[in-house]
């Protein structure tokens, strides 16, 4: 897993094309066991007032309905840290692997997918970071709803 995987530089993309809409600039994109990219998707809630559309919730919607068989041995590669809701998807439908560009801006489900049998992987990536630590500066009213927060003064 690295940062060279097709399915992380899709993520990476799609959280570029997030910033650019003025949305959170978290990316995803679910790959199968053999490295076809099912789903790809950004994050949502600024563009369509979404309550759900997180990254990884747009990539899995993306894919579209699938039988349980075509998450065996899958990848969902997201650049931050998924939160209990994409963590708990990412459960539901057995995504074998969970791959993030970074969770220095926000932990989620990190621990609680690895308890459940969830290959984890961090691969610490700044450019990741730097869109997250730009995007929290600029619209922390906007990154605490996100992850269900009241915000906090800077
Ligand atoms: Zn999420």
């Amino acid at each position: 897993m690295s940062e060279h995987d097709a399915g992380f530089k899709a993520a990476l993309e799609e959280a570029k094309k997030g910033a650019s809409e003025g949305g959170v600039p978290i990316g995803a994109c679910l790959v199968d066991k053999h490295g076809k990219i099912l789903g790809r998707g950004h994050n949502m809630r600024v563009q369509n007032s979404s309550a759900t559309l997180h990254a990884e919730i747009s990539a899995l919607e993306t894919a579209g309905r699938l039988p349980a068989s075509a998450y065996e041995g899958a990848t969902m590669y997201t650049t931050l840290s998924p939160c209990d809701m994409c963590t708990g998807a990412c459960i539901l439908y057995k995504v074998s692997r969970v791959v993030m560009g970074e969770n220095n801006t926000f932990v989620g489900g990190d621990a609680y997918l690895k308890q459940r049998g969830v290959e984890v992987v961090n691969l610490k990536n700044a450019e990741c970071e730097k869109l997250m630590r730009d995007f929290i500066e600029q619209h922390p009213e906007d990154w605490y709803e996100d992850i269900g927060e009241p915000g906090k003064k800077h």
